[in-house]
């Protein structure tokens, strides 16, 4: 009767140095110690190099030129810039704190993007200080740009598309606007260097990105005999992550019932956590679409137009490169279903915020062998009802004491820090990167400040 109780489980698929820090007998516990009882968060910036790699290999094998930007706003941490700037890659930022971050942290100011609508002016100067390049979405952006700019420094822009298969998104140029972008483009072609063009879709498909990346270097090729540079185009970002295995996610969303969660609670709709393909092998298969036009495929259009391809990924560069922590402060059993009470807040795990819930499965460190199975909730240790990291009804194979961690993984992209405040006046969770390179697993602080901000 209990166990009936409680959703599908849906276990993460992890990489394999989570899994030597798990099995480790002290690493967790330390730092655990360590951090004095709060939660914490763990990451691995040496997964994310990997992550960035299968993003060149897919275009490095597809034939195309072009640079990897990560996104910056899923992950707050300093480790991933630095990463960027060890492996030739840029980072997408939409904020001047963003952008001063990233170049405290090592990036050089060409290699970033400058994205977000309605930039303010010191971000454009900014930008342009540092020749970044930005993304314009708006006439007046692009005026106010123009009188930043002088003849001796161009400032570099792409010019974002309204997407055909969002045609109501607040974001991007449409037709008309488009045409009046590109004649002033054309006019003030001495202080402006238009590289080409950009778009960011909602949504995980396939197919629209490789119509959308085809239809723009149609764009491009038409800019070019304007005279204009019009040498790449962004794809944005949106690559899909693999949370969680196929069959695992079929069954659950098969079987889902609302009676699966605390007090029945409804969603509007959940991240895709199965995906195939994701990260740089979505690429691959973006770059391997036919379009319709002369060239075989997507790849061999952008490679024999001689158009660069940017790209914007934040979560899928953040796939299995960290986790996080909550210690346990309480279990409380209830007839059908107890309460964990997790030391944080469910602001540590956005997801929770978006009218919808974070689903790859927790689960209590260390295993200590075998007890009684049971189902339970997960609490944050706020006074708020709402404060819930897991409406969710889990099965644990035993009863969660005082004193336990609780692991969510493959937390780093978006869960951990974007929605994070120090409610209750409780500290922000500390970041902790950990090394596998030798037989013991290392660990240090990630300061919030590093890089000065
Ligand atoms: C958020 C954003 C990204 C990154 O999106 P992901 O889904 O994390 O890959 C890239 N480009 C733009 C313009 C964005 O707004």
């Amino acid at each position: 009767m209990e166990v009936t109780q409680a959703a599908h489980p849906l276990p993460a698929r992890e990489p394999e140095w989570v899994r030597r820090v798990y099995a480790d007998p002290a690493a967790l516990g330390d730092i655990a110690d360590a951090v004095g009882g709060g939660p914490f968060h763990v990451l691995h910036p040496d997964q994310f190099t990997v992550n960035l790699a299968g993003f060149v290999d897919a275009m490095v094998t597809a034939g195309v030129d072009g640079k990897v930007y990560f996104g910056k706003k899923a992950n707050k941490a300093a480790c991933w810039p630095r990463a960027c700037a060890g492996a030739n890659a840029g980072v997408d930022v939409a904020s001047a704190p963003e952008l001063v971050h990233a170049l405290a942290n090592g990036v050089r100011g060409e290699d970033l993007v400058v994205t977000g609508p309605a930039k303010t002016d010191d971000l454009l100067w900014l930008a342009a200080r540092h020749r970044g390049l930005i993304a314009v979405d708006a006439l007046d952006e692009l005026d106010r740009l123009v009188a930043i700019a002088d003849a001796a420094d161009p400032v570099r822009i792409l010019l974002r598309v309204l997407p055909a298969s969002n045609p109501h998104s607040r974001f991007g140029f449409d037709d008309a606007e488009l045409a009046l972008a590109l004649d002033r483009c054309v006019e003030h072609r001495a202080r402006i260097t238009m590289e080409g063009f950009s778009f960011h879709l909602t949504g995980y498909a396939v197919a629209p990105r490789a119509w959308q990346a085809s239809d723009v270097i149609d764009r491009c090729l038409a800019a070019r005999a304007r005279g204009l540079a019009a040498t790449s185009v962004s794809i944005g970002g949106g690559f899909a992550v693999d949370y969680v295995g196929e069959t695992a996610w079929q069954e659950f969303l098969r079987d889902y019932r609302d009676d699966w969660f605390h007090t029945g609670k409804k969603f509007s709709g959940f991240y895709p956590y199965h995906a195939d393909p994701a990260g740089g092998e979505m690429l691959s298969a973006i770059l391997a679409s036919s379009v319709a036009s002369q060239h075989a495929d997507l790849a061999a259009k952008f490679a024999q137009t001689e158009t660069r391809l940017l790209i914007e990924p934040g979560r899928a560069m953040l796939d299995g490169c960290g986790f996080t922590v909550f210690p346990v402060l309480g279990y409380k059993q209830r007839e059908e279903y107890g309460f964990i009470t997790a030391s944080g807040l469910s602001l540590s795990l956005s997801e929770q915020w978006f009218a919808s819930e974070y689903l790859p499965d927790p689960f209590l460190w260390p295993q200590r062998g075998t007890g009684v199975p049971t189902n339970a909730c997960v609490g944050g240790s706020s006074c708020l009802e709402s404060d819930m990291l897991s409406w969710r009804k889990i099965r644990f194979d035993r009863v969660p004491r005082r004193g336990d961690l609780l692991i969510y993984p493959n937390t780093a992209g978006y869960q951990m820090d974007s929605n994070e405040s120090e409610f209750h006046q409780l500290e922000l969770p500390p970041k902790i990167v950990v090394t596998t390179a030798s037989d013991r697993i290392g660990w240090r602080w990630e300061s919030a400040r590093r890089g000065g901000m």
